[in-house]
């Protein structure tokens, strides 16, 4: 299969041709991939099963993984889920068009291939205007997972769609690098206290101030690796480079002491290392690959620059990557909860 990428320009019309197209292959059956403001998505009909498991064999994701339905108008919720409560409703109006997910009881409607066999579904409206204008073309409810192989970084750019997809969709809508760069969060409303499952952009402390009660899932393994968590997809190794990811925790002029002794050692047993630091600390690093994350004075630059630097090092073969952490009071516990994954947990604190 050909894939046809094509570039979406910021001031693009009501009736954007491109966007007519992508909307008609989804509405057949077919799948695009396209930019959101968290990652890029790969999106097929919510509503056809056939559509959906084609994204299933897209990404080689395991089945039980289920798929988040994308809306462009909040009523429509009402057509997917059942019991939507009132702090659910609340959350929507603050944070919708947002990097918000979600998740009730499913409607009749919803096929069991979109939401990996589970009774419940994952609902976001997105806020970039491609991802809204493609889910108005397409009918109104677009199933997205990250449009990467199942295990890759997710895509914050069209060039990663290709990297991974290409040959096997027809079509990836270019909308330029995304603004957020980590994948939404994910609130559960179907037990009988919301509960975070996936942290993201909107952060728990975010979320209290509109609705009060609400908790972290304790399977995250932030603090306990081996508990289990309650989204299907947070169970499986994610967002992994090829190369061996370790993180060092402690105070900066400790971290990077530590990094360039452990750099200086990797060298001399003939290995290519590569460094994570920030605008700040990039200079102190004496050996390796060094690159910058982004800048501690602003932590959504980080957010946005993981993946993309974790794809680079895997186009530059590195074998072991040392990266500083960045456990900030806001984002970084969802920076954190992604790099934890990455690195399987390797960390060492100084
Ligand atoms: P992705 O779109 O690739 O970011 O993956 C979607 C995430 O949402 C995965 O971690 C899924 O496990 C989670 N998810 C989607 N639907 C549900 C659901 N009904 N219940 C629990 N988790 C869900
Ligand atoms: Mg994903």
């Amino acid at each position: 299969m050909k894939t046809i990428v094509k570039k979406i320009a910021d001031n693009f019309g009501n009736q954007n041709q491109e966007i007519i197209t992508a909307g008609k292959i989804i509405k057949e059956g077919g799948l695009v991939a396209f930019p959101t403001e968290t990652v890029y998505g790969l999106g097929a009909d919510a509503l056809n099963p056939t559509a959906s498991r084609k994204i299933y064999a897209a990404k080689g994701r395991p089945s039980d993984n289920p798929l988040i339905i994308h809306i462009a108008d909040i009523k429509d919720l009402e057509n997917i889920a059942l019991h939507i409560p009132v702090n659910a409703r609340q959350l929507a109006e603050k944070f919708w068009p947002g990097p918000l997910t979600m998740i009730f009881e499913k409607r009749e409607i919803v096929p069991k291939e979109t939401t990996g066999g589970l009774d419940t579904v994952a609902v976001r409206m997105p806020a970039h205007p491609v991802a809204l204008g493609l889910i108005r073309a397409a009918g109104g409810y677009i199933a997205a997972p990250s449009a990467n192989t199942s295990g890759k970084p997710s895509p914050t750019l069209a060039e990663h769609v290709a990297q991974d997809l290409n040959g096997r969709i027809p079509m990836i809508l270019d909308g330029g690098a995304v603004q957020i760069g980590i994948e939404s969060t994910i609130v559960d409303f179907s037990g009988e206290i919301p509960m975070i499952l996936r942290p993201g952009y909107i952060t728990l402390d975010m979320i209290q101030k509109v609705i009060g009660e609400i908790q972290m899932d304790p399977g995250l393994g932030m603090e306990d690796p081996s508990a289990p968590p309650k989204a299907p997809g947070m169970k499986y190794k994610h967002y992994a480079p090829k190369a061996e990811l370790i993180l060092i925790d402690g105070e900066q002029d400790k971290v990077q002491k530590k990094i360039n002794h452990l750099l200086k050692e990797a060298i001399i047993s003939g290995k290519t290392p590569g460094v994570i630091g920030t605008k700040e600390s990039c200079n102190g690093y004496r050996w390796g690959i060094v690159k910058s994350i982004g800048t501690r004075s602003d932590e959504d630059t980080i957010a946005r620059h993981l993946y993309q630097i974790l794809r680079e090092f895997d186009q530059q073969n590195v074998d072991v990557i040392y990266s500083e952490s960045f456990s900030t009071p806001g984002l970084g516990q969802a920076v954190m909860n992604r790099m934890l994954k990455a690195a399987g947990h390797q960390v060492i604190k100084v």
